[in-house]
C-alpha cells in the first residue's frame, strides 16, 4: 500500500493559504489581527504553525488537515504528466478538489504555472460529477 507518512509535510504556506480559503481567520481566530487583516498573522515559532489552527477542535482539525493534504496531493501532481486529474465522480469530493485547486493555484511558483495551466485545461473536459455526496468510505 502506498504509504502517506512518506510525503512532503505541510509546510506553513500552504497551512496558512488553506486556513484563509476556509476564511478562519476572518471568522474563526481569536487574534485581531487576523480577523482585521483576513489572513493568518501570527505563526508559532517553534513548529510554524499559523496561530488561526488553535480554533479548530480536534474533529474539524483532523478535517483541516484531510483539505490541507488534497491541497498538498494537488500542488504537487497538478501537471499533464501526473495523469491525475482530481476530478471526482461525487459532487461533494468534487467541490472539494475544486477549492483545493484554488488553493494550490495560490502556492505555486511562476515557473510551475504554464504545466498548471494545461492541468486545468485537461481537468475542465472531465465529465461533471454525477453522484450525490462523497465516495463510501
Ligand atoms: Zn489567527
Amino acid at each position: 500500500m502506498f504509504d502517506r507518512s512518506r510525503l512532503p509535510p505541510l509546510d506553513q504556506p500552504l497551512l496558512s493559504r488553506t486556513a484563509e480559503m476556509l476564511a478562519l481567520p476572518s471568522r474563526a481566530c481569536f487574534i485581531r489581527a487576523c480577523r482585521r487583516a483576513r489572513r493568518c498573522s501570527f505563526l508559532y515559532e517553534s513548529d510554524r504553525q499559523p496561530c488561526c489552527l488553535d480554533n479548530l477542535d480536534e474533529e474539524q482539525r483532523r478535517l483541516f488537515d484531510a483539505f490541507a493534504e488534497l491541497v498538498r496531493d494537488i500542488r504537487d501532481y497538478s501537471m499533464p504528466a501526473s495523469k491525475l486529474l482530481f476530478a471526482s465522480p461525487w459532487r461533494g469530493e468534487r467541490e472539494m478538489q475544486d477549492a483545493a485547486v484554488a488553493v494550490a493555484r495560490s502556492l505555486l511558483p511562476k515557473s510551475r504555472l504554464r504545466s498548471f495551466r494545461a492541468f486545468v485545461a485537461l481537468r475542465a473536459k472531465a465529465p461533471p460529477p454525477s453522484l450525490d455526496g462523497f465516495p463510501p468510505a
